[in-house]
C-alpha cells in the first residue's frame, strides 16, 4: 500500500512538474512573441519618423540585395523572371501610357546628344580652318630677308629691324666704330634693312659675327685646271668615293632627270689611293691624247658602272693645283 502511494504521488509529481513547466514555455513563447512585435513596431516607427536611420536601412539592403543579385546565377535569374512576369502581366492602360512617355523621352534625348556631336564637330571643323588659316598666313611670305651682316636670306622670325644706333654708340672711339661699321654691307636701296638675331647679339658683345661676311666667308673660284675634268677623271683624283643608292622621290611625268632626288639606306665612303690611280695611268704622249676608261665598282666584277674618254694630262695637271691648294693631297 505504501509503495502504491508512494508511486501514485510520484506520478501526481512529475505531472504537475510537467504541467509547471508546459505554462512556463507557452509563457516564454508569449512573452517573446510580444518582445518580437513590439520590437517590430518600434523599428517601423523609426524607419518612418527617423530620416537617417531610414536612408542607412535602405542603402544597406539594396547592397545586401545587389551583392547577392551579382555573385549567385539562380537569383539572378529569378530576378529577371520575375520582372519579366511582372511586366507582361501590368499591360494597363496607364503603364503603357507611361511606357510610351519613357521611349519618348528616350528618343529626344538620343536626339539631343546627336545635335550635341554635331555640335562639338562644327566647332573642330572651324579649328582646322583657323589653323590652316594661320598656316597659309605663315607661308605667306619666303625667306625674303636679307641681313645685313651675313647676307643669308632669312624668315621674318629670324630677323629684327636694323637699327644703327643699337650697335654705334655716341660715347665709342673712333676706332671701334669703324670696326663696327665694317661688319655692316650697307647698300644705297631706302628699304627696311634687317639683321638676323645672332649677328646682332654678337654685334652687341663687339664681337664679330662668325658667319658675317667680312668674316671671309665668299666660296672662291673654281680652278679652270679643275673646272674642265669630266666626270670620270674627278672620280680618279677623288680622295673619297662615295657610294649610295639614290632614288626618285617624285614619280609621274615628270622626267626623272628633273625630279627631286634622294638617298635610301646606307652610305658608304671608300677611301681612294689617288697615287696608285695616277702612275698606271699611261704616259700622254702629247696634250690632247685620250684614254679609253671603265670604271668599275670592283676590279673582278664584269659589269661596267661607267665608261668614259680621260684626258690622262688633264688629270696630272688637276692634281698639281690641289696639290698646292687642298691639305688632304699634301
Ligand atoms: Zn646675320
Amino acid at each position: 500500500m505504501v509503495r502504491k502511494k508512494s508511486t501514485l504521488s510520484k506520478v501526481r509529481t512529475r505531472t504537475e512538474a510537467y504541467k509547471r513547466k508546459q505554462h512556463a514555455h507557452s509563457d516564454a513563447s508569449h512573452f517573446r512573441n510580444q518582445l518580437k512585435t513590439k520590437s517590430k513596431i518600434h523599428i517601423l516607427d523609426k524607419y518612418h519618423n527617423n530620416l537617417d536611420f531610414r536612408n542607412q536601412y535602405k542603402a544597406r539592403s539594396k547592397k545586401r540585395v545587389s551583392k547577392k543579385y551579382k555573385s549567385d546565377p539562380m537569383i539572378r535569374m529569378k530576378t529577371i523572371e520575375r520582372a519579366m512576369n511582372w511586366y507582361h502581366k501590368n499591360n494597363t492602360l496607364m503603364r503603357q501610357n507611361s511606357r510610351r512617355l519613357y521611349n519618348q523621352r528616350r528618343r529626344i534625348l538620343k536626339k539631343y546628344i546627336s545635335i550635341q556631336n554635331h555640335k562639338c564637330i562644327y566647332k573642330q571643323s572651324n579649328l582646322y580652318m583657323n589653323n590652316l588659316n594661320k598656316f597659309r598666313q605663315v607661308i605667306q611670305e619666303g625667306p625674303d630677308y636679307v641681313c645685313i651682316s651675313c647676307q643669308l636670306a632669312l624668315f621674318r622670325n629670324q630677323v629684327i629691324p636694323f637699327v644703327e644706333e643699337k650697335y654705334i654708340t655716341q660715347n665709342m672711339s673712333y676706332e671701334i666704330k669703324k670696326h663696327i661699321q665694317s661688319y655692316f654691307m650697307y647698300s644705297s636701296s631706302r628699304e627696311q634693312k634687317w639683321i638676323c638675331k645672332s649677328c646682332s647679339d654678337k654685334i652687341k658683345k663687339r664681337q664679330m659675327p662668325s658667319r658675317a661676311v667680312v668674316n671671309r666667308l665668299k666660296v672662291c673660284e673654281i680652278p679652270s685646271e679643275l673646272k674642265r675634268l669630266n666626270n670620270l677623271e674627278k672620280h680618279l683624283i677623288a680622295l673619297r668615293l662615295p657610294f649610295m643608292k639614290i632614288v626618285n622621290l617624285t614619280s609621274g611625268k615628270l622626267s626623272s632627270r628633273f625630279s627631286q632626288k634622294g638617298t635610301k639606306g646606307p652610305l658608304h665612303c671608300v677611301p681612294s689611293d689617288v697615287e696608285d690611280t695616277v702612275t698606271t695611268l699611261p704616259r700622254p704622249v702629247d696634250k690632247s691624247m685620250m684614254v679609253r676608261l671603265q670604271l668599275k665598282r670592283r676590279l673582278k666584277y664584269k659589269a661596267v658602272w661607267e665608261e668614259q674618254l680621260i684626258n690622262p694630262n688633264d688629270v696630272r695637271d688637276a692634281l698639281f693645283v690641289l696639290i698646292k691648294m687642298h691639305p688632304g693631297y699634301k
